[in-house]
């Protein structure tokens, strides 16, 4: 049976090995402040126990930033959730930079895989090849296909970048080939925020409003100065989406507090898009521009809301109406249950 996981995203340090220009985190070599693995090991330790009081598992992703710029760190936790339990799903991304040669990169990854991180995210777009060298990740891919572990390609696409299939066949040529080869794609367009911002509009991959997909809400991500954001996709605009601050709040505190909020549960249930008509009679124009990604949406409708007031006041009351609509829908389900219930036991 498929097990149903509770999963949490923990930027664990803004420091990069290098400085892609599509940065969405503006990451560099430069600095970029790191989560204490303290830290670490208390959040997931408090998420860990909510998601069994919930019948779930726990499932920890390492973004940054690069997260194998503190590796000694990052595989003491490792061996730590490990030694929590063995259920906990850990998986990790990173840009290959260590992959000096294979069996450097089998050094580095065996003694994640003994300590239980099975899965690594490896980024394949241009920029990424550019910047890390394309020998590099290869050799990382090589070792963690000797080393029997899962990959999952990381591609952001741009307009002057090369394809998703170019850049995989130039990665994965000949592993692909290989029939036990088990690897995931995952394939978004770039965010016009952090670094990005300084690059050329036409670089970027519009869509309309309505193929703009699903809004990822409740993918809580814990960042270096200990704000709890509801999804990982609100890093770096949107004030709106911190659940709050960890750990002068506590996870179960969080949790609740996000449960009860109307707006995080309008946005769970119809994503930003519900909020552009009412911006739009406003005088906001939101409908008729295109966006690279549901989040670059989000962060069209976000934007500004703690300066503009007026914003902020369509947002709450739209929200405000949003939340009655459902409470009165809820009464006319339980009249019609009732009702139904009455008929059949009569
Ligand atoms: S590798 Fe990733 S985190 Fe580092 S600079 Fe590039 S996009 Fe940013
Ligand atoms: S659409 Fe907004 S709330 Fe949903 S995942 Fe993106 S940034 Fe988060």
């Amino acid at each position: 049976m498929e097990k149903n996981y509770f999963n949490i995203a923990v930027v664990f340090t803004l420091r990069c090995s290098v400085k892609c220009p599509h940065c969405g985190f503006s990451c560099s070599p430069q600095g970029g402040q790191d989560v204490t693995v303290d830290m670490v090991k208390r959040f997931c330790m408090e998420t860990y126990e909510y998601a069994r009081a919930n019948s779930r598992c726990l499932g920890v992703n390492l973004t940054g930033g690069e997260p194998f710029v503190r590796y000694s760190e990052l595989l003491e936790l490792a061996e730590w959730l490990n030694r929590v339990d063995q259920g906990i799903m850990l998986s990790c991304v990173t840009n290959g930079y260590w992959a000096s040669s294979v069996s450097r990169a089998k050094d580095l990854l065996g003694p994640l895989r003994r300590a239980g991180c099975m899965n690594i995210g490896i980024s394949i777009d241009d920029y990424h090849l550019q910047e890390v060298g394309l020998g590099r990740v290869r050799n990382a891919v090589k070792a963690l296909i000797e080393l029997d572990m899962s990959v999952g390609f990381k591609f952001c696409q741009m307009n002057n970048m090369r394809s998703l299939f170019e850049c995989l066949k130039e990665v994965g040529d000949p592993f692909l080939e290989k029939s036990d080869f088990r690897f995931v794609v995952h394939s978004f367009n770039c965010l016009p925020v952090g670094r990005a911002r300084g690059l050329s509009k036409e670089h970027f991959r519009y869509l309309p409003l309505s193929s703009l997909g699903n809004c990822a809400l409740g993918r809580f991500t814990l960042i270096p100065d200990g704000r709890l954001l509801v999804c990982c996709g609100s890093f770096d605009f949107a004030p709106t989406l911190v659940l709050g601050e960890y750990p002068r709040e506590t996870v179960e505190g969080l949790i609740a507090a996000f449960n009860k909020n109307d707006l995080f549960n309008l946005l769970r249930a119809r994503g930003p898009a519900y909020f552009a008509p009412f911006l739009d009679d406003a005088g906001y124009t939101v409908s008729t521009k295109s966006y690279t990604h549901i989040c670059d949406l989000c962060h069209c409708v976000f934007r500004d809301v703690s300066t503009d007031l007026r914003k902020a006041k369509i947002i709450a009351q739209a929200t405000k109406d949003w939340k009655h609509g459902e409470v009165n829908n809820t009464k006319v389900i339980s009249l019609l249950e009732s009702f139904m219930g009455v008929e059949e036991n009569a």
